[in-house]
């Protein structure tokens, strides 16, 4: 589930699951809104793209703007489809992906207000993560690599190890990425799954030689597992590759993309 927002012609999704709690501001950016051009058309959060910087830096200011949130509360990950997650407070605030101590962070978490978590996406998962009762927030990144290496169960296991959190109060979307309409790959990843759990057969499918995964299904297996709540595992449903006029798709738009954003913060 999800919702489409409009500011004028600034779309973006929230989720329903995580909209109940005045406190929390969450959303998905979608590739509509900003002033890049071209197969970074147009809403494009991502630096080393190949797009004009300047173009990048105005997104930020429209979609800060539209969202009443401040460009200097956020904290960017330095994506390298890893398993690290990092905790970060204020600190960190204004930090960039480029900055030494920052490298192969794939996801961040947080017990802090006004500490916005903000990760990058075009196909790869977004995970967004709050547990209510101790008010903690995560943001991670999972494409399949980091969905391999069982980053949302990293995730859970940090709140769980330091903050002494219930998993079963723990709420989780898994927004916008490759369906399994789209996410297909060759044998030799089908058996890295395979090899690491023989359940995850489960959410494959054949289609010819190729294999087709769900993802989403997995990760949200993986938060079960670790003791979350089916019920709270929220997906969207929508699948980045074929709502490429919605979303930057890596896969739908070989390879010449911008990228969005997942973003979520205390307030
Ligand atoms: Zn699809």
């Amino acid at each position: 589930m999800y919702k489409l927002n409009e500011i004028q012609d600034f779309k973006y999704l929230t989720f329903p699951s995580l909209e109940e709690y005045y406190d929390l501001f969450h959303c998905f950016t979608t590739r509509d809104g900003g002033v890049s051009e071209g197969p970074f058309a147009s809403m494009n959060l991502g630096i080393k793209t190949g797009d004009r910087e300047d173009n990048v830096s105005e997104n930020y200011k429209i979609m800060a703007e539209k969202l009443n949130i401040k460009i200097e509360d956020l904290i960017k990950t330095n994506q390298t489809h890893t398993n690290n997650i990092r905790y970060v407070t204020e600190k960190d605030k204004g930090k960039v992906m480029q900055d030494p101590g920052y490298k192969d962070v794939d996801g961040l978490y947080t017990d802090k207000r006004n500490v916005a978590l903000m990760t990058f996406h075009a196909d790869c998962t977004p995970l967004f993560f709050y547990d209510p009762v101790r008010k903690v927030i995560g943001m991670a990144h999972a494409g399949w690599r980091g969905t391999l290496k069982n980053i949302a169960g990293e995730m859970v296991k940090a709140f769980i190890n330091d903050f002494g959190c219930n998993p079963s109060n723990i709420k989780s979307v898994i927004g916008p990425s490759l369906g399994q309409c789209c996410f297909e790959v060759d044998k030799d990843v089908a058996d890295l799954f395979i090899a690491v759990n023989s359940k995850y057969k489960d959410f494959m499918e054949m289609k010819g030689e190729k294999y087709h995964f769900d993802l989403w299904e997995i990760n949200k297996y993986i938060m079960v597992i670790e003791g979350m709540k089916e019920s709270n595992i929220e997906i969207s449903g929508l699948c980045s590759k074929c709502r490429n006029d919605l979303f930057f798709s890596h896969r739908g738009q070989k390879g010449k993309r911008g990228l969005m954003s997942g973003i979520i913060m205390m307030k």
